[in-house]
């Protein structure tokens, strides 16, 4: 196999369209879709001397597949991370990374603010290992600095968080676990390595669900884990070789040919919500609108100096609770009813009934998911055409 050129020194993005290139023989221009299982040796030596690590090459595509490691190489190259690994969705790069690296007596300081599933596994997976847990707000510096025991080995958040878009500062929570012993674990699927680079600011692992913006259209699930070697060597590797977590070389694939438009996709992605979050402010039906590069957002400063955009996701309040927010959801005419995100076509969902519907009135209320909230992940359509629709929508709620 024929590898990059002269990989290393490049920009961003020449990085995500050439990082982690591979060729075959043939010398395609296009990466090449290895669909394989398994890899054939020439030799029982060559076999016996692969299994023993002393020779290069691939064994089984549970652990290692050049399609998965270009896509693997590529991400990391767009991160600043030393290496990453694939997984199957980006829930399973979360635990994958969680239950790789902890054990039982082992506590861990997490953001309140959290995708609904992780929430799941800090809540009522790792306890049943004997991990506990501390959820602190995200926002406030000093909760995640009182949470920490002398056994605390893991904090994890999400910025900018679902759905409220809630901004955790990264320099000051990577210096806290860094004080305290402890990694830092950044969900960062809002915002990709376009937008931000956790490890720029001290984060140790940095994990995506590339279910979202690197794929972009809805297409296919995955994740990855981004890290150190020594954590890819220690934890992460042997867990994800046994236990098989892993990616279907064809997501893998889809998922590396959709970093060649990353770059340019945020930058519209970004514009358009911009475009309607404004429209949205403008509004007297919309009581609220949260978008972090808005000067009325909470925390507009640390988001701008952390982030190079504002993201894809626009979240807006409608006056009237549930009973609006549903009229204006059934009433648009181009814009989807979805929970997912990242999409060049553009989603609405109601947080409260769908995202958030397991956690309890109280916890729902305490990170800001009222009854008139509305997550839209704004997507690549003509950002006239969305804000028409919304205004005929907002009309009828
Ligand atoms: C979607 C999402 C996940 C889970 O990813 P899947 O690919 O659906 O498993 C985790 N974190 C965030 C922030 C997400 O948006």
């Amino acid at each position: 196999m024929a590898t990059n050129k002269k990989p290393g020194n490049w920009r961003k993005r020449t990085q995500a369209v050439r990082g982690g290139l591979m060729r075959s023989p043939f010398q395609e221009t296009s990466e090449a879709l290895f669909l394989t299982s398994g890899y054939a040796y020439e030799t029982a030596e060559e076999a016996e001397a692969r299994f023993r690590g002393e020779v290069g090459g691939f064994q089984y595509s549970r652990f290692g597949n050049p399609t998965v490691s270009m896509f693997e190489e590529r991400m990391a190259a767009l991160e600043g991370a030393p290496v990453g690994r694939a997984t199957a969705t980006g829930m399973a790069a979360v635990s994958a990374a969680m239950l790789s690296y902890l054990s039982a007596g082992d506590h861990v300081v997490a953001a309140k603010a959290m995708f609904g599933s992780c929430r799941h596994v800090v809540e009522s997976i790792l306890p049943r290992f004997g991990i506990t847990f501390t959820l602190v707000d995200g926002e406030d510096v000093d909760q995640w600095r009182t949470a920490m025991r002398p056994n605390t080995k893991l904090l994890f958040l999400e910025t900018p968080s679902n759905p409220t878009l809630s901004i955790v500062d990264l320099k000051a929570v990577a210096r806290i676990a860094e004080e305290g012993g402890a990694l830092l674990a950044v969900d960062n699927a809002f915002a990709t390595p376009v937008l931000q680079r956790p490890m720029e600011f001290g984060a140790h692992i940095v994990i995506h669900s590339t279910t979202k913006y690197i794929d972009g259209q809805g297409r296919a699930l995955g994740g990855m884990v981004l890290c150190r070697q020594d954590f890819l060597n220690d934890h992460l590797q042997p867990f994800i070789r046994n236990t098989g977590p892993s990616i279907s070389p064809f997501n893998a694939w889809l998922h590396l040919k959709s970093l060649e438009t990353l770059d340019l996709r945020m930058r519209a992605h970004c514009e358009n919500a911009t475009r309607v979050a404004d429209f949205l402010a403008g509004h007297r039906k919309v009581t609220r609108v949260l978008y972090p590069f808005r000067p009325d957002h909470p925390q507009h400063n640390l988001a701008r100096a952390q982030m190079e955009g504002g993201g894809g996701v626009v979240t807006f309040e409608v006056e009237g609770g549930k009973k609006s927010a549903f009229a204006l959801a059934n009433a648009l005419g181009i814009i989807d009813i979805s929970n997912n995100l990242g999409d060049a076509k553009s989603l609405l969902t109601h947080p409260e009934t769908t995202t958030h519907q397991k956690l309890t009135p109280e916890a729902r209320l305490g990170l800001g998911i009222t009854a008139g909230l509305l997550r839209l992940s704004v997507g690549l359509e003509d950002a006239d055409d969305l804000c028409e629709d919304l205004d005929q929508a907002l009309k009828v709620a």
